[in-house]
């Protein structure tokens, strides 16, 4: 089976500058069908719209809240016959908070854990069983920097704590999911230039960051993208379990 007779779902691509279109695009030019999964059905039907446009795959957008069960069984329902079987899940859905511990609310951290963790986990486990039946299957999620080093450059207690908890997510699930031909992995970027702080790293902020990073820059879309479909490749098979950093050596271990 070739990844152009399959589709790679993508949550959260909706964003124009965010991190899931972008891999929505490198996905597809390496010859995936995509279905975008995001919050704001305009932007997962407009994402969709651009993908099929510049490649040439088939593509659906499906407006869908990942948090609610029941948004991720009709979304996904949608996919049916519309586009090829779901070979791929990135997990990219995700918000963030700046805000200090002795400040959370227990309802924000309610809402950073049923973003990025019960989200991932609605998606994954209606997808998952299809594509241990077809034996062949590549799962990404979007950790964080913020998870490894104990917050990051913009991202609370709440925000790390569920990202971490989405690398024990990952591993856990590469050890049941790898004898049915799935493999499970986490990126962890740093700083990349996306919507996501609302545009609250910009000038004197930004230029700090910047100086702490070897590389010299902030991470680009384009970065992560490129990362998460090297990890989709069926040559991939063998890495699984695994949490790649792209966060241009501000944080080695
Ligand atoms: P972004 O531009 O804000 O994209 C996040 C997307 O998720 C948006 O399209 C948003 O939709 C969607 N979304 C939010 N809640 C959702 C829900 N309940 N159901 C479905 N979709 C939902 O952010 P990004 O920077 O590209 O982030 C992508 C992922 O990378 C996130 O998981 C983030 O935590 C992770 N990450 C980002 C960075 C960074 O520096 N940018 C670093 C490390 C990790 P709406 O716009 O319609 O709300």
């Amino acid at each position: 089976m070739s990844v152009s007779d399959l589709t790679a779902v993508v949550t959260g691509a909706g964003s124009t500058r965010g991190i899931g279109r972008a891999t929505a695009h490198a996905l597809a030019a390496a010859g995936w069908n995509i279905a975008v999964l995001d919050l704001d059905e305009p932007s997962a039907k407009d994402a969709a719209h651009e993908v099929a446009e510049r490649h040439g795959v088939a593509t659906v957008g499906v407006g869908c809240d990942v948090t609610d069960e029941q948004s991720v069984e009709d979304a996904l329902t949608v996919l049916d016959g519309a586009v090829p079987p779901v070979g791929a899940l990135v997990n990219n859905a995700g918000i963030t908070s700046p805000t200090p511990f002795l400040e959370v609310s227990g309802e924000e951290w309610d809402r950073i854990f049923a973003v990025n963790l019960r989200g991932a986990f609605n998606v994954t486990r209606r997808t998952a069983a299809g594509m241990t039946e077809r034996g062949f299957g590549r799962i990404v999620f979007l950790s964080s920097v913020s998870a490894e080093r104990g917050g990051g450059v913009f991202g609370g207690v709440a925000y790390s704590a569920a990202k971490a908890g989405q690398l024990g997510f990952t591993r856990a699930l590469a050890r049941e999911l790898g004898p049915r031909g799935v493999t499970v992995n986490a990126v962890a970027p740093g700083l990349i230039d996306t919507d996501i702080t609302g545009g609250a790293l910009e000038g004197d902020r930004k230029a700090e960051l910047i100086a702490g990073v070897p590389v010299g820059r902030n991470g680009t879309v384009a970065d992560v993208a490129d990362l998460i479909t090297y990890l989709c490749r069926e040559e991939s098979g063998y890495i699984t379990g695994a949490t790649y950093d792209v966060n241009g050596g501000s944080h080695m271990h």
